[in-house]
């Protein structure tokens, strides 16, 4: 697959492509920020969105969903234990931010190691549980899409509605675990990788 980053977010949330070359399918991971930009991003790589895939159900990457959804016509993946998230405007935190919007539910609950079909790529998922209580990474031959799991240096906060360190850790953990150097894509900053949070992440380091 290719990666493709989209930052078009609030507060600077990365949404991202993830493109399968030999098909031009693509799935539109967290629609976070404009809607038009990212139809603009979806215009430029020329693909078809087949899925939109939510690592989480937080506001900063889902306030684009309906545009989105209403674009693509792609059906919305999230983990069953954050699906209340999209009818909740305070599991969302959407109240956090001024706002009171709502969503449909999905139309696929994950769970872990369920796989999604991006043309003729797949796409795996990791339940990674701690920022939120259905936090899932998505898992691709290209890297993973870590959401607001692990970031460079840093990992997501476990100081609101759902979240808990000892959880996170473990998840981050599960992660440092996956053999190899894989590339990670996280919600929110520069992209980093496995063997660097290994070592250097602050918050979570490698026994
Ligand atoms: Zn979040
Ligand atoms: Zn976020």
């Amino acid at each position: 697959m290719e990666i493709v980053t989209v930052c078009a977010g609030y507060s600077s949330a990365n949404s991202y492509l993830l493109i399968d070359e030999e098909t031009n399918q693509a799935a539109l991971v967290d629609p976070g920020g404009e809607a038009n930009e990212l139809i603009f991003a979806i215009q430029a790589n020329a693909v078809k969105v087949c899925a939109i895939l939510l690592t989480h159900g937080h506001f900063d990457h889902i306030l684009a969903l309906d545009e989105i959804k209403k674009y693509t016509g792609a059906p919305v993946y999230i983990h069953r234990l954050d699906n209340a998230c999209l009818t909740n405007p305070e599991f969302s935190l959407m109240t956090l931010a001024g706002r009171n919007d709502t969503f449909a539910s999905a139309d696929v609950l994950l769970e872990d190691g369920d796989t999604i079909s991006v043309g003729t790529s797949t796409v795996e998922v990791i339940y990674t549980p701690g920022h939120t209580v259905g936090s899932v990474c998505f898992k691709t031959d290209a890297g993973i899409i870590s959401g607001d799991t692990l970031f460079y240096e840093s990992i997501g906060r476990t100081d609101f509605p759902g979240g808990d360190f000892a959880t996170i850790d473990a998840s981050i953990r599960c992660l440092y675990a996956i053999e190899g150097d894989e590339k990670i894509y996280p919600g929110h900053g520069e992209p980093t990788t496995l063997s660097h949070e290994r070592k250097y992440n602050p918050f979570v380091r490698q026994r």
